[in-house]
């Protein structure tokens, strides 16, 4: 059980949103800050009946929702884009004391939720002519779904509630929104801003355990799920969705790997590749996972990751220098020293890091492995934790073979100093997203999510904006 920090009062300024009212709870949540492993703050913690009034709520705002236009809509959300702007300081120093980012990343992370918000209402849905002729006239629209649940993870939960909340509200959705109970803050002071854009029960935010997220994937007046975290809760909410066949979408974890081809800088490429790697202490679904270096440029390009490790700031995130803060919790960091100690035991040879401080908090350094036993956990799992292994390959297709050889499939990547070969060789890649001399590039108006076991439908675009809809063909006769 986690200590509450000495002679610093807990912060619990916190509530929840609910049919446009901030409400308290009998329950409370406690809130860790990672860089010290001390209780920082407290929140309410929503119940059952909670989660039914704010349905209920979303389910009567829908009536009126629903009948406003796309361009009113976008109003509203630019609105909410000026105020993350407006609030950006106090919410990104928040962001990072429960999640424990650095606090450069924190505000990135508000300013880049902000930028893709304004980006998805600037997208059209058209309605689409499919048959006309002298008898008819046929057409596909697309309309609403009604009360959207949205649950997110720990990781990067502002940027992660707004791309489904914003899809969701910008298509006439009304919306309860669940954070993890390890970073529910930042999303309540989310709450509290969208309370005075968004008319009553638009929007809904409740902090609470998995308890709650089961809760809504069972609740027959909740029309969609959107999901993000991990496979094995992603396939939990499949199957309890399937009780009420609401539609879902599910952002689900990756395995991503990076091929770096025979003809690629390794110094020039370094910096990139360990950012995409160990970004958020490789807290992000989409970091690089696995690194396959062809043979020619393998020695070449440890030496120059490891030269990027050796200088990494690690520490509390609110220290402007900190580059990589904690792992966000207890669980995800004894998870990874034990994947640190299953690789040391399978005769892995660790280049860098690989010692865990004896300091509060859940600090691990960046680590990089090579000579790794390819069954061994650190290749087959996601790690999501600042530990990489480098493979060593001869021949492209066998790199291409183990790369695609999991059952995960949201993002990978080709380095080359030959663009169009890279392309060819992206193509082949089983992945929702294969990048080309870059890793993690995303933006509103391109899809993003996974193949195999990595997700279930896209986010953004138009094609994300339409999972959040209904199409509905209307035939009229002349
Ligand atoms: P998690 O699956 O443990 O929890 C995610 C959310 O689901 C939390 O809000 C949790 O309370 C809730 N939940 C737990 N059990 C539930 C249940 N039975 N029914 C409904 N909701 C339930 O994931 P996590 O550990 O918080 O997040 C890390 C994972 O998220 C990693 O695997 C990561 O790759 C993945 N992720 C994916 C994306 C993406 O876009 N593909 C983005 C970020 C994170």
């Amino acid at each position: 059980m986690a200590e509450r920090a000495d002679n610093v009062p807990l912060r619990t300024d916190f509530a929840l949103l609910i049919d446009g009212e901030l409400r308290s709870a009998k329950a409370k949540l406690d809130v860790i800050n990672p860089a010290t492993g001390a209780v920082f703050a407290a929140c309410p913690k929503a119940s059952i009946a909670d989660l039914d009034a704010a349905v209920a709520a979303g389910r009567r705002a829908f009536k009126s929702w629903k009948k406003t236009t796309y361009s009113e809509r976008a109003s509203y959300v630019k609105k909410l884009a000026a105020a993350l702007r407006e609030h950006q300081d106090e919410l990104a120093t928040l962001l990072t004391q429960e999640q424990g980012k650095p606090i450069g990343q924190s505000i990135a992370e508000i300013d880049r939720g902000a930028a893709q918000s304004e980006g998805m209402v600037g997208i059209e849905i058209p309605i689409e002519t499919l048959i006309e002729d002298d008898q008819r006239k046929i057409e596909l629209f697309y309309r609403p779904l009604g009360v959207v649940g949205i649950i997110t993870p720990w990781n990067a939960p502002v940027n992660l509630a707004l791309g489904p909340l914003v899809s969701a509200l910008y298509t006439g959705n009304t919306v309860v929104l669940k954070p993890s109970p390890y970073t529910p803050l930042t999303t309540l002071k989310l709450g509290e801003l969208l309370k005075d854009i968004f008319p009553a029960g638009v929007v809904n935010v409740l902090a609470g355990g998995d308890e709650l997220g089961q809760a809504m994937t069972e609740h027959v007046d909740i029309d969609k799920i959107s999901f993000t975290g991990s496979v094995a809760t992603g396939k939990n909410v499949l199957a309890s969705a399937a009780g009420t066949l609401k539609r879902v979408t599910l952002e689900l974890g990756g395995n991503d790997p990076a091929i770096i081809l025979e003809d690629a800088d390794p110094k020039a490429i370094a910096k990139k590749l360990f950012f995409a790697s160990f970004v958020n202490s490789g807290q992000v679904c989409m970091a690089i996972k696995r690194i396959y270096a062809h043979e020619k440029i393998y020695d070449a390009l440890c030496t120059a990751l490891t030269a990027e490790a050796k200088q990494a700031k690690v520490g509390n995130g609110l220290d402007p220098e900190t580059e990589f803060g904690p792992l966000q919790n207890k669980m995800q960091y004894d998870k990874v020293v034990d994947i640190i100690e299953d690789t040391k035991r399978s005769g892995a040879r660790i280049l860098c890091g690989g010692e865990i401080p004896n300091t509060p908090g859940y600090f691990i350094p960046p680590t990089l492995v090579t000579d790794v036993d390819e069954t061994s956990r650190i290749v087959t799992e996601e790690q999501f934790g600042p530990i990489v292994p480098i493979l060593k390959y001869s021949d492209l297709d066998d790199a291409i073979e183990r790369a695609n050889n999991t059952r995960f499939g949201l993002s990978g990547s080709v380095w080359t100093s030959d663009p169009t070969r890279g392309r060819e060789i992206a193509a082949q890649l089983e992945v929702g997203t294969a990048w080309v001399n870059q890793h993690r590039a995303t933006s509103a108006f391109v899809p993003f999510g996974g193949a195999k076991e990595s997700g279930y439908g896209r986010q953004y675009s138009v094609l994300g904006l339409k999972g959040y809809m209904e199409p509905e063909v209307i035939s009229v006769a002349k």
